[in-house]
């Protein structure tokens, strides 16, 4: 017991603050895309996933990108990932990043703030995911990040939840247990998409076992990546509840 009680002495306080201006993110990070020109066409020949159009209206879409880089080292005079990991979104259209400024995350209504501000809980959905987005959600459960302090927790059953984090396309095996898993949460209820696969598909769109999030449950939340950094996670889970601005 003593010897516990020295090592974390010792060991101090580990858990990252947050929101921060000390956050230090690896030196290879790809954050919040930047269009450096319109003329994307070398950019977006480079782009395995289809996710820049140089035609009309030109423009990332961050929902199907998976910050590879590769379109910024073919054309660097014309895409440029910033440091920014706040890249969270409640419209599907403003992940879509133009020469306007990209619009952030909203947060709930008022009435859903009383709700949900002090006391998240959500169930976490995995529906044909490689494990990268939920590992990056167990992570936001370690001492690092301690998403509890918030007051968020992810819950064992939909019926103690709040609402939903997906993550993964949506595979033809998942989309029942998905519809029950929504229909079995209490309203009001949210829906997070996690990732470029729930988000749009990821490197699974269009592939034939995989329907995407069924048209009758509305997404609240849009998180791009893949995986998500923990931080852009926790970001956009605390904006949407009205924890940090
Ligand atoms: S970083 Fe995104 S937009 Fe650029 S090439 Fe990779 S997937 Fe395509």
């Amino acid at each position: 017991m003593i010897k516990a009680l020295l090592a974390r002495i010792r060991q101090g306080y580990r858990t990252n603050p947050f929101p921060s201006a000390d956050i230090k993110l690896p030196h290879r990070y790809l954050g919040l895309p930047k269009l450096k020109s319109s003329k994307l066409e070398r950019a977006a020949a480079a782009c395995p996933y289809g996710a820049i159009s140089a035609g009309a209206g030109p423009g990332l879409d961050m929902g199907r990108c998976v910050f590879c880089g590769a379109c910024a080292k073919a054309a660097p005079e014309a895409v440029e990932f910033t440091r920014e990991y706040k890249l969270c979104s409640s419209d599907r259209g403003a992940l879509v990043i133009t020469d306007r400024d990209f619009k952030r995350a909203q947060t709930l209504g008022a009435d859903l703030r009383r709700i949900f501000g002090r006391s998240f809980k959500l169930r976490q959905v995995s529906a044909g995911g490689c494990g990268a987005c939920e590992a990056d959600c167990n992570v936001l459960q370690t001492v690092g990040f301690d998403l509890g302090r918030f007051g968020v927790q992810f819950a064992a059953s939909p019926r103690h939840a709040d609402g939903i984090l997906l993550t993964g396309p949506v595979t033809k095996n998942m989309e029942l247990a998905l519809g029950k898993t929504y229909a079995a949460i209490s309203s009001p209820k949210v829906v997070i998409a996690c990732g470029a696969c729930a988000i749009g598909g990821g490197p699974y769109a269009g592939h034939e076992e995989c329907v995407g999030i069924p048209k009758d449950i509305p997404v609240d939340l849009y998180i791009p990546g893949c995986p998500p950094h923990p931080l852009t996670i926790l970001d956009g889970i605390l904006r949407l509840i009205g924890r940090t601005e």
